[in-house]
């Protein structure tokens, strides 16, 4: 089989209203069986427009699931106009039709004459039955012009009903269909502390088209994702063809690296410190307690982290540190960050403290960005910890939790290399 394609039909989809969660997860099934999804399409309750959708579907893919547009309403166009695609008349199903009645007479209710649209099908179609639904599924193999075919499940929008229909109908199906010998896996490796096209620089010619077992990398909010993807004959078998090739990554980018699958740095830090039995504070200016929040999330029983200082001012800055820094080095400075992280470790009578300076203007109005600081203390050997500071540039949205992952980068990195 060439490749699959997702259909979403709706206008609550493409307006906005509703988000498209039955493509994602039809396309994770379908993953799993081994099938690759080349394409998503979605569309509005147009009937033209839905024409014109499956019939390019029909063209560039050997099978085809729909969601949505099979209700009993006007609005709903999915059998009209996959008949039009597929070039078939509709016909009505009289054991589909025997169906719809009788579930109508269980929930004592007249069917409305409207409900006898959904026992109609492109001539050809088996039915897919649909237990907990008025509106049963579709499914119509087709043949092109060169030889191959094209089957089409459509499955009604309801989730519940689409998942139920998926699991009884489609799996064993399309397991049948692809020889049930094949899966599609994933691994998930997550890196902090450079940029993605460096990052790229750093592997070796891993990212190319048409590699087995594939790697893409995406970006979200600075935590770069690499994304290795393999098929097999089984879990075990992609498993075994993934393996090297995390070893490469790791090895070629040693503690960029921090973690697996669903990972973020404060698991990671949480992690290291569970491991060297060590406790932690905080003290936050800029990062307002995100930094708080994030590690109390990682660490639920509270054994690692303790707690932390939220300061919001100059004023404030003055619990953490003495004045005199704040005048001679500013609020962005190393040299008050790393009081306010010897101070926090002070108060909470922790191993380790973290703290991270004031924000200062970004570089939004296309001035030179200014810099925030960031401090681990440690309170053993000379100086007792370190620093580091950073430009503080990039869009808003994510400056913020940029500056917490950078501090807790820091800390991790400080936490891997003293032990
Ligand atoms: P329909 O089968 O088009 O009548 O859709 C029935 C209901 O299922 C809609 O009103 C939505 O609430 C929901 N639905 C339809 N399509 C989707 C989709 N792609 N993702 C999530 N929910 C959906
Ligand atoms: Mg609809």
């Amino acid at each position: 089989m060439r490749c699959a394609e997702v259909i979403a039909i709706g206008d609550e989809l493409t307006s906005g209203l509703r988000l498209d969660t039955n493509s994602q997860w039809l396309s994770e099934r379908l993953g799993e069986l081994g099938v690759r999804v080349l394409y998503h399409a979605t569309v509005g309750d147009e009937l033209e427009a839905n024409v014109r959708v499956f019939r390019e579907a029909i063209q560039r893919a050997d099978l085809v699931v729909s969601t949505g547009g099979l209700g009993p309403t006007a609005d709903d166009l999915t059998r009209p106009s996959l008949a039009a695609a597929a070039g078939r008349d509709l016909v009505q199903d009289d054991h589909a039709l025997a169906t719809i009645k009788a579930m109508f007479a269980r929930r004592k209710r007249e069917m409305p004459e409207r409900n006898v649209a959904q026992a109609q099908f492109p001539e050809g179609s088996q039915v897919v039955p649909n237990p907990h639904g008025t509106a049963p599924g579709i499914d119509l193999t087709l043949s092109r012009d060169d030889g191959t075919s094209c089957r089409i499940f459509a499955l009604p929008g309801v989730p519940a009903e689409m998942r139920e229909m998926w699991e009884a109908t489609l799996a064993p199906a399309i397991t049948q269909m692809t020889g049930g010998n094949q899966t599609i896996r994933h691994r998930r490796l997550k890196c902090f502390g450079i940029g993605e096209s460096d990052l790229e620089r750093m592997l070796p010619d891993l990212i190319r088209r048409g590699r087995q077992p594939s790697v893409g990398i995406t970006v979200s909010q600075a935590t770069i994702t690499l994304r290795i993807t393999a098929r097999g004959g089984s879990v075990e078998e992609c498993e075994q063809q993934m393996a090297p090739t995390v070893k490469i990554i790791r090895d070629c980018l040693g503690d960029l690296v921090f973690g697996e699958e669903d990972d973020e740095l404060q698991q990671a830090v949480i992690r290291l410190l569970r491991q060297q039995q060590k406790t932690l504070a905080v003290a936050e200016w800029g990062s307002g307690g995100l930094l708080s929040q994030w590690l109390s999330e990682a660490d639920e029983r509270g054994e690692h982290f303790l707690g932390g200082f939220v300061v919001r001012g100059e004023r404030q800055s003055r619990l953490l540190a003495e004045p005199r820094l704040l005048a001679e080095h500013g609020m962005h400075s190393t040299h008050l960050v790393k009081a306010m992280a010897d101070r926090c470790r002070e108060q909470f009578a922790t191993d380790v403290g973290l703290a991270i300076s004031a924000f200062p203007r970004s570089d939004a109005d296309g001035s030179e960005p200014g810099r925030v600081a960031f401090a681990v203390a440690t309170g053993q050997g000379p100086g007792g910890g370190e620093t580091h500071d950073s430009p503080f540039a990039g869009h808003p949205q994510i400056l913020k939790s940029r500056a917490a992952k950078q501090a807790l980068n820091l800390l991790r990195k400080r936490l891997m290399t003293t032990g």
